[in-house]
């Protein structure tokens, strides 16, 4: 039995950028990693030369500190203006779609600016994400856009989704922008919350991590499958065990309190992990022969019949993402308990394949190198009316049983990276001042 003063769970940016500035700080600590790897979400795969993420990864903060950890990670850091697109019927719309209606049926077009000149002159009643896409939008653009869009990529309906997630990452347009969009192809100006962002030039995004990475600390294959609150015991599915004087905790929520003792968990606390809700996605990497497959990095799909909720293009993001002169495509299929996959993941490499063919991205099957699926188990913490009320019952819960949270999964939230590792750092700082200890 190791004792570590202070066990981080989970490798990813909120475990290593707290185990970071623990380290920095001087305090003694473990981080216990489920996996064989570290990197948890912003692992990069490299096969034959190509580069995958998991998920795409690019990074827009603002924060001038993660900015830096990042630039030191990656020592050559790229940066490129977003250039987005959407897929609708067969059409190739320039982003963000509500801005841009050019060349849909002209019955479509007519009803969303109808729609949304009667939406503006309702005084809003919003009380669900769906409610929120009507009034920004009108209904017609809502029902064939943003509520399509949910159905995939967050795999409830838009009516039970609150708007607490909303912030900036949808663009309300104004009359003029809607009636412009539909009569030229690209409007120009800044309509997406992120218009800019960094890449790191080798590595895949993982490299944005190295600077946090202190190999000493890092305890892998180490799957947390017991925690004796009062004990302050960590048990591993590999059978060793740990104690800890402070604990930070980036696994998802509710396996952290599936793996707490049950004797610990009081029913309401139990129930409450059990509401929550979360995302999974199945990535479809594509290996292709040739480079020119699109002058975009990443588009959205909103057709239902069409299994990927969004794609990107990894070798539009650094040339070492690919060997010379190829090309790759990575596509997103979410599912959930309320959205089973259609098609397994074993058989989803063909059926996108197929897919990318009708859309245009590739000419002949014959140019696909390989194409493979990997299954992420966690991928967005869906923001459903249950999650607040939920997190209301366990915040105080493990607080007061001294585990701290930090992470998209340990705080249950919407975090980007750089929110994560400020999370990360967030929690470090509580246990430094706790010790007593100054900062790092
Ligand atoms: C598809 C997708 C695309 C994204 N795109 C972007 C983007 O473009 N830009 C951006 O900034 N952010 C993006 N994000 C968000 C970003 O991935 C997260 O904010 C960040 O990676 C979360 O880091 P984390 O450390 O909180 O969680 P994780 O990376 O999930 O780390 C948690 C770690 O805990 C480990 N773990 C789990 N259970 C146990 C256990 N029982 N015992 C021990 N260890 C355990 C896991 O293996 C994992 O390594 C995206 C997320 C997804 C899903």
């Amino acid at each position: 039995m190791s004792s570590a003063s202070v066990a981080v769970i989970g490798s990813g940016m909120a475990g290593m950028a707290a185990a970071d500035r623990l380290a920095g700080a001087g305090v003694a600590c473990e981080i216990f990693e489920a996996l064989p790897e570290w990197g948890g979400h912003t692992r990069s795969f490299e096969r034959d030369g190509f580069v995958f993420d998991d998920g795409p990864h690019v990074s827009f903060t603002k924060d001038e500190a993660v900015r830096e950890l990042f630039t030191r990670g990656a020592e050559q850091v790229l940066e490129f203006p977003a250039n987005i697109t959407n897929y609708f019927r067969t059409h190739w719309i320039t982003h963000p779609a509500q801005c841009h209606l050019y060349g849909l049926d002209p019955d479509l077009v007519t009803a969303c600016i109808a729609d949304f000149v009667r939406a503006q002159a309702t005084p809003p009643k919003v009380e669900t994400y769906q409610d929120w896409c009507v009034a920004m939008f009108g209904k017609t653009f809502a029902e064939n856009f943003p509520q399509a869009y949910t159905r995939k990529y967050w795999t409830i309906e838009a009516a039970r989704m609150s708007t607490d997630w909303v912030g900036s990452r949808m663009y309300p347009p104004k009359l003029e922008e809607v009636v412009r969009g539909a009569l030229v192809p690209d409007q120009g100006g800044d309509f997406h919350y992120l218009s800019k962002f960094r890449y790191p030039e080798k590595g895949g995004f993982q490299s944005f991590m190295r600077a946090m990475l202190r190999p000493e600390l890092l305890r892998l294959g180490k799957k947390l499958v017991r925690l004796g609150l009062a004990q302050k015991k960590l048990t591993f599915a590999d059978g060793s065990s740990s104690h800890y004087e402070h604990l930070i905790c980036t696994m998802p929520l509710p396996e952290l309190i599936r793996a707490i003792d049950p004797s610990e968990v009081p029913n309401a606390v139990r129930d409450a992990a059990d509401a929550l809700l979360c995302s999974s996605l199945v990535l479809v990497d594509v290996a292709i022969a040739r480079a020119d497959l699109s002058k975009h990095h990443w588009f959205y799909v909103y057709d239902e019949d069409i299994s990927f909720a969004r794609g990107h293009f990894p070798h539009m993001l650094s040339d070492y993402n690919v060997p010379q002169g190829r090309g790759s495509v990575q596509l997103e299929v979410y599912h959930s308990k309320h959205k089973p996959l259609e098609t397994s993941a074993a058989m989803l490499p063909e059926r996108v394949v197929g897919e990318l063919l009708k859309m245009g991205i590739l000419r002949d099957k014959q140019e696909v190198l390989w194409a493979r699926s990997r299954e992420v188990q966690y991928a967005n913490v869906v923001f459903d009316h249950q999650r607040t009320a939920a997190l209301a019952v366990l915040e105080p819960f493990l607080t007061d049983n001294g585990v701290l949270r930090a992470g998209r999964y340990g705080d249950w939230a919407y975090h980007w990276t750089d929110d994560s590792v400020k999370s990360g750092w967030r929690a470090a700082d509580q246990v430094i001042a706790a010790l007593g200890r100054p900062g790092a």
